[in-house]
């Protein structure tokens, strides 16, 4: 740290994205990204903006936000464009949360959320899951103050279903409920339709996961538009052009072949059961999924030590240290070849152990 640092970020603990390693090549299954390209008009959208890369992007996302309003039914006036949906997170946090305005989510969900809330000096309690992993909505009932949930959650994967967010939504009227639908397109129910209901629902979500963008940065809010206003009043006073022309014009073609992705979520979501179903005959336990990943543990083989052992063997996935869910892994669900050289290599790792055991 230098001397310069100010003393009100002196204690941050940044973010830790998940490691990219250069030194060989990995199956990558740490991230949560698509294992499918972008499509072919997306790709030709990229290149034929490139050539208009000396003029400032559309701050508004005009044709964007159209399509938005087309593919989500929605209001142009009730989405908000951004540089992927950690910035929606970001503007939401510093727009509705202050020392009086605190914010609560479960103590086990997506790792950005701690610290957007000390960045902006916002104080935060976190409420446990319940012991089988999921969220008891009853805990946020009428709790008077600002919520955010990721649904399905990060990295159980587990989704609560509409009616329990409709419950939550309404019996905070004075405080904004954050839905982070980062992985809704993976089986969950999309709270979006609630935002013409209720005033103060925020739903976010991002291209990065379903839609095969995560290196474009593009994510979004959808809300009633005085919420959408008070976000583009602090996107204007921190980045106007917070979408870049490039990414504008792939995320154009991207909703226009709007199928293609949802098509290729049907497949991650078989994979998925595929998966499941492997990783069980294996003795592993899985929690329920509505993500595109998994979270398993296994009793005879530590999370970590099952993180490093595949490591080795070129597959990355993801392990958390917090106490409550280290022995567990979550692996991101790739395409079919990618899951048996997954369950190959676990299957090895497994009969070698009990060798060694033996
Ligand atoms: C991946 C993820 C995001 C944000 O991703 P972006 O790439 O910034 O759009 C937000 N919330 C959760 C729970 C995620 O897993």
């Amino acid at each position: 740290m230098s001397k310069f640092f100010s003393s009100k970020y002196s204690t941050l603990e940044a973010y830790v994205p998940g490691e990219q390693p250069k030194d060989m090549k990995y199956i990558k299954l740490n991230t949560n990204e698509s294992p499918f390209p972008p499509s072919e008009n997306a790709l030709l959208a990229a290149k034929e903006e490139a050539g208009k890369l000396q003029l400032y992007s559309d701050p508004e996302c005009t044709p964007l936000v159209k399509r938005m309003g087309d593919v989500f039914k929605i209001d142009k006036e009730c989405v908000l464009m951004t540089n992927g949906s950690d910035e929606i997170i970001n503007f939401a946090f510093m727009a509705f949360c202050d020392e009086s305005h605190p914010i609560v989510f479960p103590d086990i969900t997506y790792g950005f959320y701690p610290v957007f809330a000390e960045l902006n000096h916002i104080p935060y309690t976190v409420i446990p899951l319940k012991d089988d992993f999921s969220i008891d909505y009853n805990d946020y009932v009428g709790i008077g103050k600002n919520i955010i949930i990721a649904n399905p959650n990060a990295p159980t994967g587990m989704a609560l279903p509409l009616w329990q967010i409709e419950k939550i939504v309404a019996s905070n009227p004075d405080n904004v409920v954050i839905i982070d639908e980062a992985y809704v397109d993976f089986g969950a129910e999309s709270a979006v339709q609630l935002t013409k209901k209720y005033d103060n629902l925020l739903v976010t979500g991002t291209f990065s996961k379903s839609r095969s963008l995560a290196g474009a940065r593009l994510g979004f809010g959808i809300g009633n538009k005085e919420l959408i206003a008070d976000l583009n009043t602090v996107k204007y006073s921190t980045n106007p052009y917070n979408v870049n022309r490039m990414t504008m014009a792939v995320g154009c073609a991207v909703l226009d072949d709007n199928d293609y992705y949802m098509n290729n979520c049907k497949t991650v979501m078989e994979n998925r059961e595929y998966t499941k179903n492997a990783l069980e005959k294996m003795g592993f336990f899985v929690l329920p999924s509505f993500a595109n990943f998994v979270f398993a543990r296994h009793s005879e083989i530590s999370g970590a030590e099952l993180y490093l052992e595949l490591k080795k063997r070129g597959i990355l996935i993801r392990h958390f240290t917090k106490e409550k869910i280290k022995d567990f892994n979550r692996i991101t669900i790739g395409t079919k070849d990618m899951m048996d050289k997954l369950i190959d290599t676990i299957s090895d790792i497994l009969k070698e152990k009990q060798n060694e055991n033996l």
